[in-house]
């Protein structure tokens, strides 16, 4: 079982930032307080982003001092920002204990790319301009604002090994714990620009966010919730590399709800063995099975993310075959030409290949999309930021 020897945060007291609105109406009850200041101050945290006790100005002096006496603060400081030409931000992450990961802020972007490449967001699987959601009219409230994808990481580094990928490289330093991982999205939703909205979170920063079931659980539950940042579930996407018990739990747990984003990047077991060790634990055709039982619900797709490696899963027929595997899977393709890394040789393969694998999907009757590179000036690939040396420092923020 991956959850044994990989477990690497103890168990441990949960965070104030983890807690729920429940959780806190019994913590404040047992510290003497009322039970309805619960919803003020999750509202506080999660709702208006502030961790500081001393900023919560309805609360009366001693109950703030209670707040700061539990421990409650910043989980998460921005230690470096950097801006791309095209609008996306790359968030270097320090967690208290000095771990650092990456965030990228990836603001949608209007007008037409190329034809096929997804008009949105790097890492944007909700947005790719066949919003199911724009067709139900429930998305007129931010015509007026410009749409943020948040990508957020759920570990320091990866256990997963994934041969073209730099967190896998790396190897696993130790999970995030819930309080971590919505601590990106409250400091990140604290940087947005005026006139911005924080839209789509996307799981596809450092890490296997199924590999740390529970943490990621509960940072779903408390970024959905209402009263906090109140995000649609189906505007949350968590990306695995194919944990296929925990996709059957997400499934459940969550009733499909949860958008579900699965890197497949190979169409036979001994490829994909080789790009992603993880396949010999779950192979292909057990992880496809997963696929076709999750709960997806009507109007939703799963969305299949392909790397391509430069003479490794790029050719026509592999095209092919893909099409093939994913008959009767109600999905979209976003094809992502391998960003190179420093620890590999591999590489994207050139453009006329790309194309002519899209095309091939295509022609198949698949949705199939080139995720644009969005941030490439400022090292936007996963990992790519985190592992890289020390850079200069643009501006701390806390929050
Ligand atoms: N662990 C999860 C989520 C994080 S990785 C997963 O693997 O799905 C998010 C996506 O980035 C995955 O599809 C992954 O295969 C891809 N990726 C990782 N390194 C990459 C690289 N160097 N170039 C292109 N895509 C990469
Ligand atoms: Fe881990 Fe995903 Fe990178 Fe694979 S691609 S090593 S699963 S982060």
């Amino acid at each position: 079982m991956l959850h044994g020897p990989f477990m690497l945060l103890p168990d441990r007291p949960l965070h104030p930032l983890a807690r729920t609105p429940d959780e806190w109406s019994e913590h404040l009850a047992s510290l003497g307080e009322r039970r309805f200041r619960a919803q003020q101050v999750f509202r506080w945290l999660h709702g208006r982003g502030v961790l500081d006790p001393a900023q919560m100005t309805d609360l009366p002096g001693s109950l703030r001092q209670k707040l700061m006496d539990d421990g409650l603060g910043p989980t998460t400081a921005l230690v470096e920002l950097r801006r791309s030409f095209d609008g996306t931000r790359k968030l270097l992450v320090r967690m208290n204990d000095g771990a650092t990961v990456e965030s990228v802020l990836i603001p949608a972007v209007s007008g037409p790319g190329k034809p096929g490449e997804m008009p949105d967001a790097d890492a944007s699987t909700a947005d790719d301009g066949e919003s199911e959601e724009d067709e139900e009219g429930e998305e007129a409230y931010t015509h007026s604002k410009v749409r943020v994808t948040q990508c957020i990481s759920t570990q320091v580094g990866c256990a997963m090994g994934c041969v073209f990928c730099a967190s896998g490289v790396a190897g696993l330093k130790r999970h995030l714990g819930p309080e971590e991982i919505v601590g990106q999205v409250i400091l990140g939703k604290n940087l947005l620009d005026e006139g911005e909205v924080l839209q789509n979170v996307v799981l596809m920063g450092m890490g296997e966010p199924l590999h740390n079931y529970d943490a990621t659980a509960r940072a779903l539950r408390l970024l959905t919730h209402p009263q906090g940042v109140a995000l649609s579930s189906r505007r949350v996407t968590v990306s695995t590399s194919g944990l296929v018990p925990e996709i059957r739990r997400l499934g459940e747990d969550f009733h499909g709800q949860i958008g579900l984003a699965v890197s497949l990047h190979a169409t036979d077991e001994e490829t994909r063995s080789r790009l992603m060790p993880i396949n010999r634990k779950y192979p292909l055709h057990q992880l496809l099975q997963a696929l076709h039982d999750y709960p997806l619900p009507p109007r939703r797709r799963i969305t299949i993310e392909y790397t391509l490696v430069s003479g490794k899963n790029d050719s026509v027929e592999e095209a092919g075959r893909l099409a093939s595997l994913l008959h009767n899977l109600r999905v979209k393709i976003n094809l992502i030409p391998m960003n190179p890394i420093d620890a590999s040789p591999l590489g994207p393969p050139d453009w006329h290949r790309i194309y002519a694998f899209q095309n091939e999907l295509i022609r198949r009757g698949y949705s199939c999309f080139i995720r644009r590179k969005r941030g490439d000036d400022v090292a936007a690939a996963c990992g790519q930021l985190a592992l890289r040396g020390a850079a200069p420092k643009v501006r701390v923020h806390r929050g």
